[in-house]
């Protein structure tokens, strides 16, 4: 029976050796949900790192790791901490993923990340070619494994590979900077179905693809020389059902966290005071130091809602050993200081901080016990949290303001859509949220939440595979 081998850089579970034993736990990230039906309903496999370098599993549990991964319908990459440091911390994300979010001053071209980058795309393959067999078909994530699609295509042109790319894909002008980016291209067309979120990133790809390589390139297809590759967009969607049930649950309950309790007392002592929540990754591309110069202008500029608004701010730690990030936290650490500071009254505080990731059920308590959510990206792939907050208001109210370059305004231009650079619109944007009528924001949910529920996780993961399937109809009538 054929089987679909899903590969990605990280495996969906979690390793952890104690007193000599070996426990796997799945984690249940989005991606690990829409690749349900693909991987535990049927009998697919999915390759990656288990988490654990070479180094720090002891030689005499590696077959204890190598069964506990496999029961999870997994099997291991086996990387040293050399590949993690130059491929992970080195190519990925200090060459990649500041390119490709048109953070051109951060990004660094190094011939030994690349080297490795090359090196652990080749272990991978080699993971990948010991398990395939006739009929598989084969999805590749992410930027991570962006030569992967050519390595395994090489050795196996019968296999239909599909690749899906979870971070946008730059313009041609800042894609052309990166020396290696021949290279990267015909990584991705071994493929023969490339994904990306938008239109927009799509678009990108086939004009570096044209004028790059010189391939044929039409509104959604490559001519090769003996194959069609076909490149589309599929915007990646949530577990609409998990969030609305967790946040209808929540609600009926009212089985208040302390956090909640908090939130609450705020309320009940400042009646008609709104919260406005932030979440995401602490990443300079989700610019989180402009949203707070912009919260700190829109003080200034309309101080009538001192006392009547906070910022409840989640920064998740993220890659926290590449200088870039160090800065961005202290500069953010000083920023919600300097604003605390400056405008905190003994029973008021503008800006709550917290600096951590939170568990799933702390996440529900903010998404639904704020009025507003304010997320800014620079550049964004995506951002979930943007429909997760939707998805939680089960009473329809709420108001989201999104930057217009995460991937995600181009489904929801229900929300109020703003430019992150632009202070004052953000400024007046936030007054505008604040002073919405409930009608108008149910009537906006309404639109909002109808998509999300029917374009979800599993129909993204479902809409990609199916047209995987096809390709391969297109590259018969080729042959
Ligand atoms: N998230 C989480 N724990 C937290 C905060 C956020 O698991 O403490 C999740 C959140 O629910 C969302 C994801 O992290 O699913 C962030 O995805 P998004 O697309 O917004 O940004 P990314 O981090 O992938 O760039």
């Amino acid at each position: 029976m054929s089987k679909t081998i899903i590969i990605s850089n990280r495996l969906p579970l979690q390793l952890q050796i104690e007193n000599k034993t070996v426990h796997a736990t799945p984690s249940v990230g989005g991606l690990a949900t829409g690749m349900k039906s693909v991987h535990k309903d049927s009998n697919g496999v999915w390759i990656g790192w288990t988490g654990l370098t070479e180094e720090e599993i002891p030689a005499n549990l590696l077959d204890d790791v190598i069964e506990a991964t496999i029961k999870e319908q997994c099997i291991p990459v086996s990387l040293t901490k050399e590949d993690i440091d130059g491929f992970y911390y080195g190519f990925s994300n200090r060459t990649i993923w500041p390119l490709f979010h048109y953070f051109m001053e951060f990004t660094e071209f190094e011939k030994e990340s690349w080297q490795s980058y090359v090196t652990v795309n080749e272990k991978y393959a080699e993971v990948v070619l010991d398990n395939i067999e006739e009929g598989d078909t084969v999805w590749v994530h992410d930027y991570q494994l962006m030569l992967l699609p050519a390595l395994i295509k090489k050795k196996r042109p019968d296999v239909q590979i599909g690749f899906f790319l979870h971070i946008p894909f730059p313009s041609y002008e800042v894609f052309r900077t990166l020396p290696w980016r021949e290279e990267i291209l015909k990584g991705l067309l071994g493929s023969d179905l490339i994904g990306f979120h938008t239109y927009d990133y799509q678009r990108h790809f086939l004009s570096s693809v044209s004028r790059i390589l010189r391939h044929e390139v039409g509104f959604n297809e490559i001519t090769l020389k003996d194959r069609i590759v076909t490149a589309n967009s599929y915007p990646m969607g949530i577990d609409y059902n998990k969030f609305s049930k967790a946040a209808a649950k929540h609600d009926a309950t009212k089985n208040q966290s302390e956090l909640q309790r908090r939130l609450d007392i705020h309320i009940d002592t400042t009646p008609d005071a709104k919260m406005i929540l932030s979440i995401d990754r602490l990443d300079y591309s989700k610019g989180i130091a402009n949203r707070l110069r912009a919260y700190e202008y829109f003080l200034e500029k309309y101080p009538e809602f001192k006392e009547k608004v906070r910022l409840v701010m989640l920064a998740v730690p993220s890659r926290s050993n590449v200088p870039q990030y160090q800065l961005l936290k202290k500069e953010i650490d000083e920023l919600v200081g300097r604003i605390n500071g400056k405008f905190s009254s003994v029973s008021w505080t503008p800006i709550w901080y917290f600096y951590r990731s939170m568990p799933f059920e702390n996440l529900i308590d903010l998404y639904t016990t704020c009025d507003i959510a304010l997320l800014t990206p620079i550049r964004d792939g995506m951002n979930l949290v943007a429909k997760e907050y939707i998805a939680t208001r089960t009473d329809e109210t709420g108001v989201l303001i999104l930057s217009e370059m995460a991937g995600a305004a181009q489904e929801m231009s229900e929300a109020l859509i703003i430019n992150p650079n632009n202070f004052e619109e953000i400024a007046d944007t936030l007054k505008q949220a604040i002073e919405m009528p409930k009608a108008e924001q149910i009537k906006r949910n309404k639109f909002l939440q109808k998509r999300l529920r029917r374009y979800n996780v599993e129909k993204w993961a479902d809409d990609f595979m199916t047209a995987l399937q096809d390709t391969k109809h297109k590259s018969d009538i080729v042959k």
